[in-house]
């Protein structure tokens, strides 16, 4: 009578996708719609292809050679409206974080 077909619900020994953390799902998500993309090109458009330290223009062609550099560093902060974007060309950027992290962080207290 009863036919049916029954299909054992399969449950992995280890399910490969409950292996994964939340953590590192985010992460995944993060890739795939690549808001890291998104607010650089937002902050060229808003801050211009320009450096904000030694004021090196760029054009599109090199526009790869400046950076998004958030000034409070934290890269999850990021208003649409870039304010916590900073245009630095790479020479500037790599001069800005080797200052001493720890010098912008009690800077960052004082303020
Ligand atoms: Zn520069
Ligand atoms: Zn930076």
């Amino acid at each position: 009578m009863n036919t049916r077909r029954r299909r054992p619900l399969r449950k992995g020994p280890q399910g490969k996708d409950s292996g994964k953390s939340v953590e590192e799902i985010v992460r995944e998500l993060r890739r795939q719609s690549g808001p890291a993309v998104g607010y650089r090109e937002m902050s060229l458009k808003v801050n211009g292809l320009i450096c904000a330290k030694c004021g090196r223009e760029f054009d599109f062609k090199d526009r790869h050679l400046l950076t998004v550099h958030h000034k409070d560093g934290n890269h999850l902060n990021n208003p649409p409206d870039g304010s916590n974007w900073e245009n630095l060309c790479v020479y500037c950027h790599e001069d800005e974080h080797s200052r001493g992290l720890l010098g912008d962080f009690l800077k960052k207290k004082d303020i």
